[in-house]
């Protein structure tokens, strides 16, 4: 297989992509941190399916990791991600380095989406958000008129860039894709990296609490409180698991309703180990 393109500066890349657009080309376009997974790979392919060009970026963005996080030893290969995103038809990566995407060694621009980011995610990773919305900002900036693909696993990440992406005028098309999980239900995750064997045991425990609250919400019961308990009680029977949220929510606004009805999501985070899993799952209520 010929070796994947591969640019690392922000010039370069814009030249090469206003030659596709300019002839006509619709590019797809898919954000990363590397460390490539099937989760990522399935973003690739839905960009493959749907776009004449695929362009895969890997940068592990220091402004959304908070001073006592695992920037420094977030996983890191690159060889295995060029193959990754060849198989599954990316045809170039953007492969930036820190003085490149940040030369002043600090920004003194953000964005911010607060209504959305200060539960959930943001409630244990205040500046978090902000640093995805803005490196995300920056990256449609670099890369231009495209469909971008996110995943669903992150789902109140999803929801910021939608809706920074509507708020702003980009012209950008965000498209969200479903979780990949593992054989035994356990979202794929670079992070998963970090269990050890008897934590990756015990991992898939938020998909079976999430299963809980489906099965509770299929039997009829429409009170956020009693869903949410459920999907607790689950998580801490499981003694390798502490349950930092699980919720049902509104789908858009990430809000407790009073009662479940219409579009929700069922989502959880608990640290298993080192690293804070995340998983949700979503159902549409007619009543
Ligand atoms: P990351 O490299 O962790 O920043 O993730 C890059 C993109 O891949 C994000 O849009 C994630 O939501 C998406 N992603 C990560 N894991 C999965 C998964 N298991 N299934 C689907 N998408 C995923």
């Amino acid at each position: 297989m010929r070796p994947l393109p591969s640019i690392a500066t922000i010039s370069e890349l814009r030249t090469e992509l206003d030659q596709h657009r300019a002839a006509g080309r619709s590019i797809g376009f898919v954000p990363t941190m590397g460390f490539l997974h099937q989760g990522h790979g399935s973003l690739i392919e839905a960009a493959r399916r749907d776009n004449d060009l695929v362009v895969v970026s890997i940068f592990v963005n220091p402004l959304q990791f908070a001073a006592d996080e695992d920037l420094s030893d977030y996983p890191r290969d690159l060889d295995h991600d060029r193959q990754l995103a060849r198989a599954a038809g990316a045809d170039l990566l953007f492969t930036p380095g820190v003085g490149e995407m940040y030369p002043e060694n600090t920004v003194l621009t953000t964005v911010s989406v607060d209504a959305l980011a200060g539960n959930w995610e943001g409630a244990s990773r205040p500046t978090h958000f902000a640093g995805v919305a803005t490196v995300v900002a920056k990256l449609f900036s670099i890369v231009g008129p495209c469909s971008a693909y996110f995943g669903e696993k992150d789902f109140q990440q999803l929801a910021i860039i939608r809706r920074m992406a509507a708020d702003l005028s980009m012209p950008i098309e965000v498209v969200g894709c479903p979780i990949v999980r593992e054989a035994d239900g356990l979202a794929m995750s670079s992070r998963n990296s970090y269990l050890d064997p008897e934590q990756r045991a015990a991992a898939p425990v938020l998909r079976r609490a999430l299963d809980q609250g489906l099965e509770l919400i299929e039997r009829g019961e429409r009170s956020p409180v009693a869903v949410a308990e459920a999907m607790r009680a689950v998580v801490e029977a499981e003694p390798l698991a502490t349950l930092d949220y699980a919720a049902a929510v509104d789908a858009a606004t990430l809000a407790i309703p009073e009662e479940l009805s219409g579009e929700i999501r069922l989502i959880i985070a608990a640290q298993v180990g080192r690293p804070r899993l995340l998983d949700n799952a979503g159902a549409t209520l007619s009543t």
